[in-house]
């Protein structure tokens, strides 16, 4: 195994069991060290850190052991085990829901990799060139450990490294070849199309947040802004509302919503599929003849991808809360959330409370959301925490 270096008094964040090493923090590697290569981290006296994937980038190293100068043979297979004996343990997998996380990166000691389970169908997502060189390697493991699961699909094109020199970072079923399904969540069914899909195909992310919706919903007349699969829309159907509305720019993400509320209520529901930009959408509710809405999702894509985003986006998150605010009636409830992962908590707050301030509005905090169980943060890696989310009560 090759070897890093780092610098005097660099390896403080490693002591702290933080999985990333930054570039600037190297002293010197030893020659022919290449992306994805598994290497020794030590600190400037020679004593080994730990092993990570070495990446060419600002993160140079993703830290998957610490505290020694080896990998074990059967790392990956361990790791991918308590992953999934995680989500046994917290009841996620049940015959009225087959759809959920089983590895979520960092949060499961596997910095760069992403494994979404739909029935018996996992996709593997790798982040680093360290995670897709183990690609067909995680596919055999996960065929051990998953119960009845049969088909592999690996989706990496968008998520690895632009720059990585990697010769055949194709998209495609490393087992099996069954397309979609429908996925189960909380009893409810979703179809899940893993090949044209964003992401993985499903946000998994938004599960404990659908149901407070649901909660929440009776008598209803609801608003799901970026509402992608339908997911939200779906629940607040099952919850008893009026009727709910579904906003997404894209003709694809509203027609998908659609199709899953039929399949959810073959009978019929009372929900219309509006595919309009969103900003556009709220504008056109200030109208006399616009549609009421006692409850509103705000579920936006992440605005700010990088750090020096990160003011665009606020506005951008204030501009938004601000709209739905105008037009909630007394009483009326805003579920808002931001997934970027370069803004935190209070940073998303201020920009909830600017909006509320512009407008005039009372409005209170009743839930503070974030992501859910199978999304764990590792408390060593706070810049896990990504999905934020308030309920507040507008008078
Ligand atoms: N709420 C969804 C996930 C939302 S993902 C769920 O629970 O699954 C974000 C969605 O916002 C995408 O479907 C994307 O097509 C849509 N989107 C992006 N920009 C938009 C815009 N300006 N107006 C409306 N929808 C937009």
């Amino acid at each position: 195994m090759k070897t890093i270096r780092l610098r005097t008094h660099k390896e403080d964040s490693l002591l702290r069991f933080h999985p990333w090493v930054f570039s600037g923090a190297i002293a010197n590697a030893d020659k022919g060290i290449k992306e994805g290569d598994l290497v020794l981290v030590e600190n400037c006296k020679g004593v080994a850190m730990g092993v990570g994937h070495y990446a060419i980038g600002s993160i140079a190293v993703r830290m998957l052991e610490f505290n020694t100068d080896h990998l074990s043979e059967d790392f990956l297979h361990e790791r991918l085990l308590s992953a999934y004996r995680l989500r046994r343990h917290l009841m996620l997998i049940r015959p009225d829901n087959d759809t959920y996380r089983l590895v979520h990166g960092e949060g499961d000691f596997m910095p760069g990799l992403v494994v979404d389970i739909y029935g018996d169908t996992a996709v593997v997502q790798a982040h680093s060139v360290g995670m897709h060189l183990w690609r067909e390697k995680i596919a055999q493991e996960l065929m051990l450990i998953v119960e009845g699961l049969k088909n592999v699909y690996y989706k990496s094109e968008g998520t690895l490294p632009h720059k990585a020199d990697i010769s055949d970072p194709k998209d495609g079923y490393l087992i099996g070849s069954e397309g979609t399904c429908i996925g189960i969540e909380n009893g409810l069914n979703f179809s899940v199309d893993w090949l044209r899909g964003q992401k993985t195909g499903f946000f998994v992310d938004q599960r404990e947040n659908r149901s407070l919706l649901q909660h929440y919903s009776a008598d209803k007349r609801v608003l799901n802004m970026f509402c992608y699969t339908g997911g939200f829309s779906v629940y607040a159907l099952r919850g008893g509302a009026t009727y709910v509305h579904s906003v997404d720019s894209s003709e694809k993400a509203v027609e998908l919503a659609q199709h899953n509320v039929d399949l959810n209520f073959p009978q019929g529901a009372n929900h219309k599929a509006i595919a309009k930009d969103a900003f556009n959408y709220l504008d056109s509710l200030s109208a006399a003849d616009a549609p009421q809405y006692d409850i509103i999702i705000l579920d936006p894509p992440a605005f700010a991808k990088h750090r020096d985003a990160i003011k665009n986006a606020l506005r951008g998150y204030q501009r938004l809360n601000a709209k739905a605010f105008r037009l909630l009636p007394k009483g009326g409830l805003l579920f808002t959330f931001s997934c970027s992962q370069a803004i935190n908590k209070e940073m998303f707050r201020l920009a909830v409370f600017s909006a509320a301030a512009e407008t005039g509005r009372k409005v209170r905090i009743l839930h503070q959301l974030t992501q859910p169980q199978d999304h764990p943060i590792n408390i060593y890696h706070p810049e896990g925490e990504y999905l934020k989310g308030f309920v507040l009560a507008v008078d």
